[in-house]
Formats: structure tokens, C-alpha cells, sequence
């Protein structure tokens, strides 16, 4: 099998699996060779891209042993060693990054040119990152007659989601691996492929630096069977996990049977404040371009981005403009072919999110706020082949209040929300009023007054202006966004125990 109706070089790369890395092998699967295997749908309406096993318990019990096993040697080899592997994985995922844009593209629906900028080479660059951080941490240090060591917590569950899939891969195995922990993988069963890819990178880079086999192990299938086995299983020390609110409040009950560690990476509604240049001053330097920021930000990914501010925050004297900004701005955005180059919008990724991300609009209208532009698409807006994929139209809600749902709910699809403020105060009080409390922006020509309002959001990141994202510093969640930090120096600890040796 390969991508039928796609260019030669897509089928670089196996989508009909088989097998499960585990133990420093590709193994059958429990079931067996004709066990279960679940397809992989193209979010454009391409139709099935790849085939994956769907794993059940025996195959969790076979992966953490295997884990289990490898554990002593890795949590006993060097920094130089873990660097090497590391260093090996990041080359590996380079050398083959085009294949990885093309089967992420296909399997969840990004346009190649963000899969590969974004999601692939992003991807590489954590583990690079892990590489550096290892040369610097201090692994002991003294405290009185007690010397206080940090090694390694065992074995590591990592389970993630589809929207951004190698790389929220990689913030896990990266700073696990780094921590000396071996892992078990279980993938998104919506955008599994590129976790198989991974897997031969990981394998060659293991034989390359002589890693031991079984330092990382992949079981794919539902997150109802093997995710909670993962979870429950008395083998693994810690769960890494990132996705929905509700599946990580369920992750952590489960993980509370075994006492395991848990690091929760969450769903958000962030919000997005435009600060007038003086204190609930007439005018914002850069408006336009402030907009054309809040509506990227939003649309990128086709709005599946957990960070993505999708509430805009606007003092009352500017809204109307704003609104007139955004209408405009909306409309230079493009559905289009994930296979093709261009900074176009792909699909919803999967048909359970287009439909939900069609409710919450249809909910919004039903609500009183007004649907300034987008919506579902019509069959023009996208090429004929295509007409089957899940397309939502860039999409703009005005008048929306704290008290409507899509005020509150994360969407996760391309619709801002854009909300009036009325003073500095106010606005500190609707960017806070979410159960989330994952990210935020501030856009202020005053960077010491955008500082003082960013420290004011309850958030686990907030970027001012044009900021960047910096894969060496921490991100994660406040409130019911999540427990725990993920990248960078932070981003090891989850993956650490501390002990006390005194005498
Ligand atoms: P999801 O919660 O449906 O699934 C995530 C993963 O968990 C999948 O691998 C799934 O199979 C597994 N899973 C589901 N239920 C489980 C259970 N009971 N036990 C064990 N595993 C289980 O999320 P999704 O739809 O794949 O991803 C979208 C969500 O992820 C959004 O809410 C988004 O905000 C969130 N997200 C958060 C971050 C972050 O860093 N905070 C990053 C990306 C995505």
C-alpha cells in the first residue's frame, strides 16, 4: 500500500504496518499477524493513507517489559552516551524530513510546508535541544552532610495527539531519554504513521550509538485500551500525557491506582488582549498588523493548535474597526490541498473534530454572536478531489460574551472569537475567566506595560507582540490545562526522582 494518488516520492516510507517496535525489534503484534488493524484516514478526503495494528493489553505487558528491561543499562549509561543517541535521533528525523512533512501532512491534514517547518524540523530540534541541555544539567549537589542526586523515575508511558504529532513526540521521548528513562509510545490512533517512522529513526540511531534494545517502545491502538492499560500498568513508573482535559482527568484517576507520576499537557482557551499604546488610550500603534497576528495565530493548523489564542480581547473604542480588520484579514486566508506547498489552510483533521468544530459554530450563531465571515465551506471553496475532506471556512465570531459557550469551550478549529473590553481591569478579568490557563498574548507598544498585564495572566506561557516560540523554554498549563512542564531544563524533572544520601 502506499498513497495512491500521490506523487512517487510519497511512498518513501511504509504506511501499511504490520508490526510493533519493542524490545529493539519489530514483533507481531499479540493477536497476531492478522489481528486487528485500524486505517488512517486523509482528513482531505483522500480516503485511507495507511494501516496500523491496534494493539490490546498483551502487547502493553510485552512493550513495558521490554522497557523494564533495557532500564538498568540506560539509566546507568553516561551523558555522553544519551547525547550520542539523541544527537542521532535529531540527524535521523533531519535526513528524512521531507518524508515526515509528507505523512504527517497526510494523515492529519497540515499543509507540507507547516509539516515540515513546524511539526517536523521543530521536532528535530527538541531532541538537538535535550542534546545541549544534558551538557549543562547538574545531576548532584551537596546540602549540609547530605548529598541530593537526581536519577532517572523508570519506565515512561507517553501518550499523545494528532495536531501536532512527531513533535509533541518528541517533547516526550527527547527529555526522557535524555532523563535516562526508557519509554513505551502510544501514539494518536488518528495520526499513528509518522510514530512508526520515528521508530526506524529511533532503531538506527540505537544501532548507531549502541544504545540497548527496548530503550523505546511503540504499541499503537485506542486510547480506551492501550492508553489505560499504559496507564494502570504496575511496570510503569511515570505517564507523559497530552490531549483533551477529559481524557487527562480520566489518565489521572487511572494513574492514581499504581501512585505513578503524571504530567498533563491539556486543552486551553486562551485569549489574546489588544492594550491601547496608553492606558485606555484611542489608539494601538500596529493594529493592522496586531489582527493579521491574532487571526494566524488562530487559523495556522487549522485552528489546532492547544496555544492558540482563540479569544481577542479589544477595548470598546477600537472593536468596530477591529472587526473590520478581521473581516478583511480572514479573507486573504485560503483553504487548500495539504499536499501542496503555500501558507493555505488545510483540514480538520479528523471527522469527529469537524464535527464538533461545526456545532460550536452553529452554537455560536444560536447564541447571539455574529458570524462576521467563514462557516462551513460549500464545494467551491475547495478543488473537486477534495470535496469529501472536512473544510471549515477561516471563520470570525463578533459580539461574543464571557457567558457563551464558545466563549469558553476549546474549539479547536479556525474561529475567533472577538470580545469588547471596557478598561485594563476588565480585560485582566476575561482574559483570567477560564477554567484553562494554558497560554495568552498581549499586544502593547509599551513592552514594560505588555510585561506588567503579561504577568497578570494566569498562564503557563504568554507571548508579547511578535514573540517567538522557543522550543528550549518550558511551556505546559495553569488550572485545568495541566500539571507539570514539558521542554527544555524543566521539561526533565517530570522525568527525574530525587534522592537524599546522608550520612
Ligand atoms: P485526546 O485526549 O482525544 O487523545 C490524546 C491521546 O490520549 C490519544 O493518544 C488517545 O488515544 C489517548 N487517550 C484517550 N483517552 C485515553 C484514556 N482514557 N487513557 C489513556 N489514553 C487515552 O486528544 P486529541 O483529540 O488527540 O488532541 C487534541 C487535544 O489535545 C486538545 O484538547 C488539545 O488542546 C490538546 N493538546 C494539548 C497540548 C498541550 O501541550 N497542552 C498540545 C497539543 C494538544
Amino acid at each position: 500500500m502506499g498513497f495512491p494518488a500521490m506523487s512517487p516520492s510519497r511512498s518513501r516510507f511504509d504506511t501499511d504496518r504490520q508490526t510493533f517496535w519493542i524490545g529493539g525489534a519489530w514483533r507481531d503484534p499479540a493477536a497476531g499477524p492478522d489481528g486487528p488493524r485500524s486505517a488512517v484516514l486523509d482528513p482531505a478526503g483522500r480516503g485511507v493513507v495507511g494501516r496500523v495494528p491496534q494493539g490490546d493489553a498483551a502487547d502493553v505487558s510485552a512493550a513495558v517489559d521490554a522497557a523494564r528491561a533495557a532500564f538498568p543499562a540506560w539509566a546507568a549509561a553516561g551523558v555522553a552516551d544519551r547525547r550520542a543517541l539523541l544527537t542521532a535521533i535529531a540527524a535521523g528525523i533531519t535526513s528524512r524530513e521531507t518524508d515526515f512533512a509528507r505523512l504527517i501532512s497526510a494523515e492529519m491534514g497540515a499543509p507540507v510546508d507547516n509539516a515540515l517547518a513546524t511539526q517536523t524540523r521543530l521536532a528535530a530540534e527538541v531532541f538537538t535541544s535535550y542534546a545541549e541541555i544534558l551538557d549543562g544539567h547538574v545531576w548532584e549537589e551537596r546540602i549540609g552532610t547530605s548529598q541530593v542526586v537526581q536519577e532517572p523515575v523508570g519506565v515512561v508511558a507517553a501518550i499523545t495527539p494528532w495536531n501536532y504529532p512527531l513533535y509533541l513526540i518528541a517533547a516526550k521521548v527527547a527529555a526522557a531519554l535524555a532523563a535516562g528513562c526508557t519509554v513505551v509510545l502510544k501514539p494518536s490512533g488518528d495520526a499513528p504513521l509518522n510514530a512508526f517512522l520515528l521508530a526506524e529513526v529511533v532503531a538506527e540511531a540505537s544501532a548507531e550509538v549502541g544504545a540497548p534494545p527496548g530503550v523505546f517502545n511503540l504499541v499503537s491502538g485506542s486510547g480506551g485500551t492501550v492508553g489505560a492499560a499504559l496507564v494502570s500498568a504496575p511496570g510503569v513508573d511515570a505517564v507523559s500525557f497530552t490531549g483533551s482535559t477529559e481524557a487527562g482527568r480520566a489518565v489521572a484517576a487511572a494513574a492514581a491506582g499504581t501512585v505513578k507520576s503524571v504530567g498533563l499537557e491539556l486543552g486551553g482557551k486562551s485569549a489574546r488582549v489588544i492594550l491601547a499604546d496608553e492606558p485606555d488610550g484611542p489608539e494601538v500603534t500596529g493594529l493592522d498588523e496586531a489582527v493579521r497576528l491574532a487571526l494566524a495565530d488562530v487559523f495556522y493548523n487549522t485552528g489546532q493548535t492547544c496555544t492558540s489564542c482563540s479569544r481577542v480581547l479589544v477595548p470598546d473604542a477600537l472593536y468596530d474597526e477591529v472587526v473590520r480588520l478581521a473581516e478583511r484579514e480572514a479573507r486573504n486566508w485560503r483553504l487548500g490541498d495539504p499536499a501542496l506547498p503555500g501558507n493555505h489552510i488545510g483540514p480538520v483533521a479528523t471527522a469527529a473534530q469537524f464535527d464538533s468544530v461545526l456545532a460550536h459554530i452553529d452554537r455560536g450563531t444560536a447564541e447571539g454572536a455574529r458570524l462576521v465571515t467563514g462557516g462551513r465551506a460549500t464545494p467551491g471553496d475547495v478543488p473537486r478531489e477534495l470535496a469529501d475532506g472536512h473544510w471549515v471556512l477561516p471563520t470570525v465570531f463578533a459580539d461574543v460574551t464571557g457567558d457563551m459557550a464558545i466563549a469558553r469551550a476549546e474549539i479547536f478549529g479556525p474561529v475567533v472569537c472577538l470580545m469588547r473590553y471596557r478598561d485594563e481591569e476588565d480585560a485582566v478579568r476575561i482574559a483570567n475567566d477560564s477554567i484553562y490557563g494554558l497560554a495568552g498574548a498581549v499586544w502593547c507598544a509599551d513592552r514594560a506595560r505588555a510585561e506588567r498585564f503579561a504577568r497578570r495572566i494566569r498562564t503557563g506561557l504568554v507571548t508579547v507582540n511578535d514573540g517567538e516560540f522557543n522550543v528550549r523554554a518550558p511551556t505546559g498549563g495553569y488550572k485545568q490545562s495541566g500539571i507539570g512542564r514539558e521542554l527544555g531544563a524543566h521539561g526533565l524533572h517530570h522525568f527525574l526522582e530525587t534522592k537524599t544520601i546522608q550520612w
